[in-house]
Order: structure tokens, then sequence, then C-alpha cells
């Protein structure tokens, strides 16, 4: 049984049609909210449904627009924030226990961001337990279902995000990636999603999982949209000490630009040459989107980043040291859940103890002795290295390549228990999004074609540093070639 949403009308279209006046930001929410009313329950993208609120705010936005405002390039797009996005006195969970109770007190940047854009919050979306995990499976509320397939994962961790897109729920989404946690859940979910550049977006009010390597990303149906959601979460905030102090950059006007003359770099190892395990049918969508590009006027080459491969064991020393860390503030007093213990240590570790799941506490376990004295050259020191060597192999690459392409997930989307019997198998969905983690570059999934299950196959765009703007070009004409090879199948 299908929930995946036919024909949705775009971020763009909706917003152009509500400025216009052509229709208007409440009959747009009413649409939406009865696709949630309609299936909801059984994808469960959400963690909170907002509606009263989204209608209150779409008929205030309808005023504006009557009274002559001009409201903003989103105007009466819903929008959907993962739940580990702070929104003041609305409750962030990170889908977990410990922060049973809990409400911000202030916003997100990108909340105020979207908000001030003229898009309107109509829920938070549900995730892996502090955004750890590859399935949603680790949420503490329950799983969300792909879309497309009950019966399979929708990806994660932001697999809310990217299955309330899928579904029609909201017409663009936020989630955060870290190791893949948007651009896996995109291509299980058939949609588009983007890991922008480090320091690109403010990270300022999302719940820290490993803050050298989280950043917010849009989920969206079309390339197109992607790029204008960028423009409006993205550029200098103050507020975050890493963000880069430079105005977001213009990507909705280079998207007819084509691919004549670029070249694009096909990375051998995560094409069957040094990362086992990715299924054929992925690879062979793949390579059918090389070629395309290449039929396009686009020079393509391989290319080889030989660090590639270790990209997976760096990242689990540095994400769970740097999560062991962040999470150390969860103690019982200042955030959500308590529970009750004869001395503040005892409070602290029955707190703890209720409050995390299994693979929120094996992170913090691996991170925490991965930074203990005796171990720390050993595994974080040596971890750190290899992430300076990947950033060299990379920027070596992009001497020669204007963007690189691969597979973004190993495989489409799994059945639920499949992999999490065994905490490797699940960690292995994101060997090919991880390197631009640990390298800060920019890199998103394009939907390309189905696998040989019918589901939806995601291909990986990446791009140096603040390149975002030829990431965004190839990627609309990866979304173009993939439109022609569906009708020429059809
Ligand atoms: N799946 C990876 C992990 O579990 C990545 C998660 C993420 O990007 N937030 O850590």
């Amino acid at each position: 049984m299908s929930h995946a949403v036919d024909n949705p009308s775009t971020a763009i279209e909706i917003a152009q049609a509500v400025a216009s006046g052509a229709t208007n930001a409440s009959t747009v929410m009413d649409e939406h909210l009865a696709r949630i009313e309609a299936s909801e329950t059984e994808v469960h993208a959400f963690n909170l449904v907002l509606a009263d609120q989204a209608r209150q705010h779409a008929d205030a936005l309808d005023a504006r627009i009557a009274a002559g405002e001009d409201v903003g390039p989103l105007a009466g797009v819903p929008i959907a924030l993962k739940d580990n996005m702070c929104t003041r006195g609305i409750a962030t969970t990170c889908s977990s226990r410990i922060l049973e109770g809990w409400e911000p007190p202030y916003n997100a940047t990108v909340a105020d961001r979207l908000a001030n854009a003229g898009a309107i919050l109509v829920g938070k979306t549900n995730l892996d337990e502090f955004a750890m995990g590859s399935s949603t499976e680790n949420s503490a509320f329950g799983p969300t279902k792909n879309p497309h397939d009950l019966s399979r994962v929708p990806g994660g961790s932001s697999g809310g995000s990217a299955a309330a897109v899928a579904a029609g729920y909201v017409a663009a989404s936020l989630g955060s990636d870290t190791g893949g946690s948007i651009r896996q859940p995109a291509a299980l979910c058939g949609v588009v999603g983007v890991k922008p550049t480090y320091g690109a977006v403010s990270r300022y009010g999302l719940i820290a999982f490993a803050s050298s390597l989280d950043q917010i990303g849009p989920f969206t149906h079309t390339v197109a949209d992607a790029a204008l959601v960028h423009e409006v979460i993205g550029g200098h905030d103050p507020l975050d000490s890493t963000s880069i102090p430079q105005p977001a950059p213009a990507l909705t006007e280079v998207l007819d630009r084509g691919v004549d003359g670029l070249r694009v770099g096909l990375i051998d190892e995560m094409m069957g040459h040094g990362i086992d395990g990715i299924s054929a049918d992925v690879l062979a969508r793949t390579n059918e989107a090389a070629e395309a590009l290449a039929a396009a006027g686009a020079k393509v080459d391989r290319v080889s980043i030989p660090a590639s491969i270790y990209g997976l064991s760096s990242y689990y020393l540095v994400a769970p040291a740097e999560a062991s860390s962040n999470l150390s503030r969860y103690d019982g007093v200042r955030y959500g859940l308590r529970e009750d213990g004869a001395n503040v240590v005892e409070m602290n570790t029955a707190t703890r103890t209720a409050g995390f799941g299994d693979e929120v506490k094996r992170r913090i376990m691996l991170g925490t002795y991965a930074l203990s004295a005796g171990y720390y050259d050993a595994y974080y020191g040596k971890a750190q290295r290899l992430r300076t060597l990947l950033a060299q192999e990379f920027n070596e690459a992009y001497q020669r390549f204007d963007v690189l392409l691969s597979p973004t997930s190993p495989c489409t989307a799994f059945a639920f228990g499949d992999k999490t019997a065994d905490p490797m198998a699940m960690y292995l969905n994101d060997v090919c999004t991880i390197p631009s983690n640990l390298s800060g570059d920019p890199a998103m999934s394009v939907p390309f074609g189905i696998g040989d299950d019918g589901m939806p196959v995601g291909v990986q765009v990446l791009a140096p540093a603040t390149h975002e703007p030829v990431m965004f070009q190839v990627a609309a004409e990866v979304e173009r070639l993939a439109a022609e090879a569906k009708g020429a199948a059809q």
C-alpha cells in the first residue's frame, strides 16, 4: 500500500499561487492537513502536528496578502521541522524520553527564517533518537514508515521529514545531516535532500549530536524547491560561531545552465571498487546517471578517493566522541526527564538510564572510550588525521573535477527489523554519505529511477565547500535526465 503523493504541488508553485491570489494559504493548508488526516496514523511521520496553529497562521498570512503585503518567497508553503530543531514553547523531543516535557525558550534560526519567508509550520517530525540511526527505528516513539511501502523503513535519521514530503503532508521540510541523515532518507523516500557546506546554514537551535559534522538542510520534491529553501535558510548567522560570514549563495538562477563542459568525477571506491556492499541496481542507476550526464555534454571520468574507504571508521570515533560530550548536559536537572535518586549521582544515573535508548547509550560509551586517556591518540587522534587526509584527497579531486558523483545509499529502502540486530549493518548505510560530513563539503541526493524492488534510488552529487551553485546546477540536470529516462521507459 503506497501513501506516496502523486503529482504534488511544489513549494514554488504554491508560493506563486498564494502570492498572486490564484489560491490562498488556508486552502493549501487544508489540502495538506487532509492528507495528514487520511494516512498519518499509518505513516507516523510526525511527533507533533500543529493543525490549529497552522490554520491560524494560514489565515493570518491570507489577511496580510489581502492587505497588499509581500509575505516572502515561501508564501503559504506548509513545512515541517525535524524534532531536533528548537521551536519556542513547542515540545522538541529529539524522539527521546530524556527530553519529555521540555519546551525550548527560543527558536532555531532556521525556524525563524522559514517563518519570515512566509512558510507555515505544520509539525515536528520523527527521527532516530538524537539523530543516531539510519531507519527511524531508534525513535522512542515508534518508527516512521516509508510512504512508498509501509513495510519498509524511510531511512534515517531524518526519516519523518523525508516521509512527510514523500506523502505530501508538507511541500518541504528540514532535516539534519551528521553522517547522511538527510541524503539517505531522501534517497529511500524518493525525494531531494541536501547537506549544505558546513557553516552554510546556521546550527543555532539545532540540538547538537556531533557539532563538527551536523548541518541542517532541506527535503523537497524538486531541485528547484531545494534551491529556494536553501536560499531562505542559508547565510550568515551571528548566533552560530561556525556560520560562514557570507550571504546565502544564489541558487535558483543557476538551475537551467545545463552541464555542457562541466567535469564530473565518478567516485571509484563507491562504484564497486573498494567499498563493498553497494547493490547492483543502485550501481546501475548511478552509472546510467553518469552516462546521461555525459550525453548531455559533461566530461565524465572516474576518480579515486582512497581515504573514503576509512570514512565510516573515522566517523564512528569522531561522532560518538562529540556526542558523549554533547549529551552530558542531560543530567536530570536542566532539561526534561528526572528520575529520583538518593543523591545527585544516583539521580543522574537513574535519569540517564531511563531516558536514553540503547543506541544512544552505545554511542556515549564508544565516545567516552575513544576519548579516554591512553586511547585518545590511538582512536580519536587517528580518526581526526584520517579526516584531514580525506579533505586533502577531495581537494585534489576538485582540481580536476567540478563535482563528483556516487550512489547516495548502498541499497533501497529495507524492511523493518532487517538491520536492527547488527549495528554494523545499520552503520554501513552511510558509507557513501559520511565522507562529505568529515570534509565539510556539500552533497545532495537526487532521485534517479527505481531499484529491482520498485523502490526509489538516489544519486549523490558532491561539490567543494561553498560550491553549492555548481552542485545544484548538476543536480537539476540529473533531475531532468531522470524524468527523461522515466518518460522513455513508459
Ligand atoms: N546514520 C548515521 C548515524 O547513525 C548518521 C546520522 C546522522 O546523519 N544524523 O550516526
